[in-house]
């Protein structure tokens, strides 16, 4: 947990990023520019919205080195995101704390990078991924495995031409292709491994999704040879 006291943040943009999923674009009150909160690529910032005191965690989908934060809001149940999601530029929400230990991407250095995300989980993904494509150098080969229900559902379909552009192998696949044109992958995103691993020497898998997926992951990969110290999740 990183230590700070609680800031209010203000919404300066807000952008759909995929079917029923929005990015918010904020900064602490009184800043002009650059965020100055401390952070880790992939940790989860716990969030009030609204004056009746909902919360909820909310993975940081920007890099520590950018100059807003920026939060990935899925449209759900869930009284803080459905309240979130709905919020117009200008909006205020609560920083209460910061959590989990995100990805120590510093002890990675030399090594090739698998990132597995589920949905929503892109958003840690992200945020680390935009802090290794500033120095990639430090880095080797760059995996991006990123499952979607649909694929309406993937997002930064933009933001992910500058990936490829960068050398990143992004592969997607979607759990539920009916009625799309979708001529790629189908399941869940673990299935993926089975084709890329053997390609990469000295591999750390940086996996980002539900506590079902990452166990599911973890397991796959331990069957796969992985050691536990080569499986990261940020929280
Ligand atoms: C610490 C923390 C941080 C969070 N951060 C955010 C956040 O930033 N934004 C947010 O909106 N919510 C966040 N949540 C809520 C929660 O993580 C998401 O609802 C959850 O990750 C599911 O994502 P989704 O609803 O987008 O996935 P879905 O759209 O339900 O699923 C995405 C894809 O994964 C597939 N899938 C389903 N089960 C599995 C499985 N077992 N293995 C592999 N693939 C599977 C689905 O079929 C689909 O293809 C957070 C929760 C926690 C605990």
């Amino acid at each position: 947990m990183t230590e700070q006291s609680p800031r209010t943040l203000i919404i300066k943009r807000v952008h759909e990023e995929a079917r029923e999923i929005r990015a918010f674009d904020m900064l602490p009150e009184g800043a002009a520019r650059a965020h100055g909160l401390a952070f880790q690529p992939g940790q989860v910032a716990v969030l009030q919205v609204g004056g009746d005191g909902e919360r909820a965690y909310f993975a940081i989908a920007s890099a520590p080195e950018d100059e807003e934060v920026e939060f990935l809001v899925k449209q759900t149940n869930s009284p803080a995101s459905s309240a979130l999601y709905g919020m117009p530029v200008g909006g205020r929400v609560r920083l209460l704390e910061i959590a989990g230990h995100g990805f120590a991407l510093d002890e990675q250095k030399g090594r090739d990078l698998v990132f597995v995300a589920m949905g929503t989980g892109v958003a840690p993904l992200r945020s680390a991924l935009r802090s290794v494509l500033r120095r990639a150098d430090d880095f080797g080969q760059i995996v991006v495995l990123y499952g979607a229900r649909t694929p309406e559902h993937f997002c930064y379909s933009d933001e992910v031409e500058s990936w490829k552009a960068a050398g990143v192998e992004l592969r997607q696949v979607v759990s539920n292709p009916s009625g799309y044109e979708w001529a790629g992958s189908t399941g869940y995103v673990q299935s993926l491994l089975d084709h890329v691993l053997p390609s990469l020497s000295d591999p750390v898998a940086l996996v980002c999704g539900s506590r079902e997926m990452i166990e599911q992951t973890r397991d796959r990969l331990h069957t796969m040879g992985f050691a536990p110290e080569r499986i990261l999740t940020n929280y």
